[in-house]
């Protein structure tokens, strides 16, 4: 049973990390795969490159055993698509259920991902609380949420799971702002990130010509 983190990584910080650690907890999962996006679907290009935002995730979760860089998204030109993503892993992980995990402002656009209909029959997601974020549950979503990872797992794909995750209003944009205000990331993100962050000098007020 697998787990999916993806995400724009424009930095990777603490709670990305906790919302993997937690999920791959309660739901037992073997591996969870952190996959960055090359080229965000419905967001703007990010502050720093797919290269760096991948090197931050690599060091990142280079200490939990549970956690692999899954560089997929990377390999491919245009939009990265998670439709696409999850064709490929369905491919070598024909029997297993794997679980792509995201925040509930992620699930409220989740309707403008592209073949999302279809997504829900490769996969379950499950969706983090997170602090000042309302999650909206639509009609068509009703039938499909469940009270337990058990009932979850009855089946490979198409249910949803609302996690409690433990609070952590960290956000990419915090961070971005605090180096752009010259203030400490540190204990926000883990120390390589901040470093790698600190001696590229990114995400620093851009100069005006
Ligand atoms: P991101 O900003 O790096 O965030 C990754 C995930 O972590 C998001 O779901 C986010 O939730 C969650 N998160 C961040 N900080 C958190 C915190 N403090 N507490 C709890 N949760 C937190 O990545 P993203 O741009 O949202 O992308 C997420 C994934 O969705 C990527 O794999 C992307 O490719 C995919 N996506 C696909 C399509 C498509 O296929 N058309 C469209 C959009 C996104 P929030 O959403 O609540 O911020």
């Amino acid at each position: 049973m697998i787990g999916i983190m993806g995400g724009t990584f424009d930095p990777i910080h603490y709670g990305h990390l906790r919302i993997a650690e937690e999920t791959a907890e309660l739901f037992g999962l073997d591996e969870v795969h952190f996959i960055p996006a090359k080229q965000p679907a419905l967001k703007l290009s990010p502050r720093a490159s797919s290269e760096q935002r991948a090197d931050w995730v690599q060091l990142a979760i280079k200490d939990n055993p549970h956690f692999h860089f899954n560089h997929c998204e990377m390999l491919r030109d245009g939009k990265s698509y998670t439709i696409d993503t999850l064709r490929a892993l369905r491919q070598e992980k024909v029997d297993q259920s794997i679980v792509f995990i995201m925040g509930v402002d992620a699930f409220n656009q989740f309707e403008y991902w592209k073949n999302w209909q279809e997504i829900l029959t490769l996969c379950h997601i499950v969706v983090c609380d997170r602090p000042h974020s309302l999650l909206k549950k639509p009609n068509w979503s009703q039938p499909l949420w469940q009270k337990t990872p058990q009932d979850v797992l009855a089946k490979e794909s198409g249910y949803l799971y609302l996690l409690a995750a433990t609070p952590i209003p960290i956000s990419s944009t915090l961070i971005r702002k605090k180096v752009a205000n010259q203030q400490s990331i540190r204990y926000l993100v883990p120390d390589s990130v901040a470093e790698e962050i600190s001696q590229q000098q990114i995400y620093l007020p851009r100069k005006r010509s």
